[in-house]
């Protein structure tokens, strides 16, 4: 029998805010346990929580972007539960009348387009966490997370293949980063997937059991889950067996799923309106405001570098990728840097330079004027790009001053063509052995008498003057 795997997925995603959803403690990752606390987000009797007004911000743009309708009249309700990671013994979420509903994010696999449908998105705050420390075999509680502001967004069960689930949260983490409203940093859990996957005979309109994989924290360990997990449903049918609603837990050294425990339903949570926020009410004026202050998002960019700049898909994509480093290509182009020049630049040396340092675009000291100024030296004949690659490199941590830079090392490019005859003359004088070489057919002797020139004019010649004039002294 063939079988099709059905997944739907629940995103937790930290939004970028200062403070922290009902309070005004930081909500800066690490820390000192405990030190990032107060009254309310530890949860002490008779303190009261006030939403965060950027918290409800940033929940309507991401909302916006995602293509949901917005709930005009939305509330929080209280999730009850017992763990040690959450002092209250409730999480305030929203449950009947989230902020967002019914959105679609166009995803693109090798396999085709397709839409996402998202059921819907809502607001809540994020518990704290156990720290096990084996030396003493104690566990202890860190609050410092209790209260960060999260996102919640829920898909519909609408992925077939580990692909379409990377394709769309590669989707939303752009689109979320472009927005300013999250960094979405896997490795510190500001971004955290819950996957709930199921599988039925092909053809079937009917949902199988399904079982929910919580905080996988990478995409290689999402796209492994998946194909452990479906494999693991599909031998346990075959060989006449049930498959059990439950959570599971991925563990990334065995690549095998665990049951953790099994699968609450929502009643197990007596959810019930939370009583000290008060509803919700979003003004026209308000969501207009916010719809005319979105970003030009990643798709949308791409377009445009291709039809406005020209750029092929692949440099459009890689440069995308990254909001900062899409800012810093849109300066360079407005500061008269060629497109495909400023793009050859990122994708090669910049991207180059920041992998081998290991930082991110956003926190590259290079600015936009500086690499400008060198491509437009490049473009003047003053530099040649060789030479350019060097003071780049002698630059790029410091943002140094370019014309400083080569004027104090002697880097000019010499664009004296009876300095550069002169010394192909010599050269060629030097080397007649080469000469004969070349003038007996062998090309490879051209390339060693170019050389030759270059370095007595300490590569600073223009490559294409020594070429020209090389082949005209040899022809003679
Ligand atoms: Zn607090």
């Amino acid at each position: 029998m063939t079988w099709e795997t059905v997944i739907g997925l629940e995103t937790h995603v930290e939004l970028a805010t200062k403070t922290k959803i009902f309070c005004s403690c930081t909500t800066a990752f690490g820390g000192d346990p405990n030190t990032h606390c107060c009254p309310v987000c530890t949860g002490m009797p008779g303190t009261l929580p006030v939403l965060n007004r950027k918290v409800l911000e940033f929940a309507v743009k991401a909302g916006l972007a995602l293509n949901c309708s917005i709930t005009r009249y939305s509330k929080f309700d209280r999730k009850n539960y017992f763990y040690p990671d959450l002092p209250k013994a409730y999480q305030i979420s929203q449950l009947y009348l989230p902020i967002a509903r019914d959105g679609a994010v166009p995803v693109h696999t090798g396999a085709g387009d397709k839409t996402i449908r998202i059921h819907e998105l809502h607001m809540e705050e994020d518990a704290g966490k156990l720290v096990h420390d084996p030396w003493i075999d104690q566990t202890r509680a860190d609050y410092n997370r209790c209260g960060v502001p999260l996102i919640e967004i829920v898909t519909e069960p609408d992925f077939r293949t580990a692909d379409e689930v990377i394709a769309y949260l590669e989707k939303l983490k752009e689109t979320l980063q472009y927005l300013g409203v999250s960094d979405c940093k896997m490795q510190e859990g500001s971004l955290r997937c819950d996957v709930n996957l199921s599988v039925r005979p092909m053809g079937s309109e009917e949902f199988g059991t399904r079982t929910e994989m919580k905080n996988l924290n990478s995409f290689k360990a999402i796209a492994r889950a998946i194909d452990y997990e479906a494999k693991r449903q599909i031998e346990l049918i075959e060989e006449g067996k049930r498959v059990v609603q439950e959570t599971r837990r991925w563990d990334e050294n065995k690549d095998a799923t665990y049951a953790m425990r099994s699968k609450e339903n929502a009643q197990d949570y007596r959810y019930f309106p939370e009583p000290d926020i008060p509803p919700i009410e979003l003004s026209e004026e308000y969501l207009d405001g916010l719809r005319s202050a979105q970003p030009e998002l990643g798709e949308a960019k791409r377009a445009r570098y291709q039809a406005d700049y020209g750029l092929p898909e692949y440099d459009s994509q890689m440069i995308t990728s990254d909001r900062a480093l899409a800012a810093f290509f849109e300066a360079l182009v407005e500061l008269g840097a060629a497109p495909k020049q400023g793009a050859n630049w990122i994708m090669g040396e910049v991207l180059g330079a920041l992998s081998a340092r290991g930082i991110e675009p956003k926190d590259m000291k290079l600015t936009a004027p500086t690499l400008a100024r060198l491509i437009a030296l490049v473009g003047e004949g003053k530099l040649n790009r060789n030479t350019a690659v060097k003071v780049f490199e002698a630059i790029f941590d410091t943002d140094g001053d370019v014309d400083a830079y080569v004027k104090e090392h002697g880097l000019e490019q010499v664009n004296d063509d009876g300095l550069v005859r002169e010394v192909c003359a010599r050269v060629l004088d030097a080397n007649p052995q080469s000469v004969a070489d070349y003038r007996g057919g062998k090309e490879k002797a051209f390339g060693f008498l170019v050389g030759q020139v270059m370095r007595e004019l300490k590569g600073k010649a223009n490559p294409q003057t020594v070429n020209t004039v090389l082949r005209e002294l040899l022809t003679r």
